[in-house]
């Protein structure tokens, strides 16, 4: 209920405007978010390095109707990977882009025109791109947008959400050689004509979609903080043959990184999602409405405590 209303804020201008007001404490900011600058997200990203994890780092920001906006993003994400070259990470150093930040809300033309200058940056980096999904709307489009740049960057990858009906047949067309999916669970408000709902059916929905991927040619990215999620992705790689390398888990900056380092340690690959920047509402919103405890966090640390 407490994370239905939250998500529905998530969305709403009028919330956005109020809380965004509040002299937010760093505290709180810097539990999900990894700063502001590129400075700040390169030192996290150094930081993550040396604890033997991967990164996919996201400009924080979403809904761009406005088509300078939409470039200042793309910018901010040329100068995202241009600060993070002389770290070398090559393949460990992704970037996540959402779409509606570098204009699909405008027009799909502008988006992958901008997507297609940062998946260029990322490969200059020997890196690439993931699309991050956002609501159910986006997802033909997005899709779209990732055959065309997977034209020229075929290590382009995509989230794919558990929760939407679609999305075991969106796995089955994506499970190919080479192809790169992220599987989550899904964490936007949906409605029940194209979404599971309810924790037990987006559970059983994850797992096929994941016994889907796992069985298939590509390079499933398994990105979730649940144990049990993590325990069935080892005993499908054990059924269906697959080693240490050709699959990773993902997980979100700031939750669970004891658990983070514990895979990375069994030799794992673990990639951690970094936002930056001050455009952390939407984001922000998301990681309250999943779990109650942030919420009870977040009002301590405005109280100061
Ligand atoms: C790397 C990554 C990329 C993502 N990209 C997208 C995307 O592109 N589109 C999209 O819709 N969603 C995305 N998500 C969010 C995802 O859809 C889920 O909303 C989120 O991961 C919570 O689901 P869960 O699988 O961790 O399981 P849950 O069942 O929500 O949580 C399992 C356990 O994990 C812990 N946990 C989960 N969330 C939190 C939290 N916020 N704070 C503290 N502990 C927590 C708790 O212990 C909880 O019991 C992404 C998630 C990750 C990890």
């Amino acid at each position: 209920m407490l994370g239905q209303l939250l998500l529905a804020a998530s969305g709403s201008r009028l919330v956005r405007r109020s809380v965004s007001g509040f002299p937010l404490t760093r505290k709180v900011v810097q539990r999900f978010v990894a700063g502001e600058s590129t400075q700040e997200a390169r030192d996290a990203v150094e930081r993550l390095r040396d604890a033997n994890l991967a990164v996919s780092v996201d400009h924080l920001g979403e809904e761009t109707r406005d088509a300078r906006a939409a470039e200042a993003t793309t910018n901010a994400y040329l100068a995202l990977l241009t600060a993070l070259r002389p770290l070398q990470l090559g393949s460990r150093g992704e970037v996540s882009v959402k779409l509606s930040a570098v204009g699909q809300r405008l027009d799909d033309a502008m988006a992958l025109e901008h997507a297609r200058e940062i998946c260029a940056a990322a490969a200059v980096n020997g890196s690439s791109v993931t699309l991050d999904m956002e609501d159910h709307t986006t997802v033909d489009s997005t899709l779209t947008i990732l055959r065309k740049l997977r034209e020229d960057f075929p290590a382009t990858g995509v989230a794919i959400q558990a929760y939407l009906f679609r999305s075991e047949e969106d796995c089955r067309d994506l499970a190919s050689e080479g192809s790169r999916v992220r599987l989550v669970k899904g964490a936007y408000r949906e409605p029940a004509s194209v979404a599971h709902q309810g924790r037990g059916a987006v559970d059983k929905a994850f797992v096929r979609c994941l016994r889907i991927l796992m069985a298939g040619k590509g390079y499933p990215m398994v990105a979730t903080h649940d144990d049990r999620m993590i325990a069935i992705t080892e005993l499908l790689a054990d059924r269906f043959g697959r080693t240490i390398g050709d699959h990773e888990f993902q997980m979100l900056y700031g939750i669970r990184t004891d658990r983070q380092e514990a895979l990375a340690g069994a030799g794992h690959t673990v990639r951690v999602y970094v936002p930056y920047g001050d455009d952390w509402y939407g984001y922000f919103m998301r990681r309250l409405a999943e779990r109650p405890a942030n919420v009870a966090f977040f009002l301590r640390a405005l109280g100061g405590k």
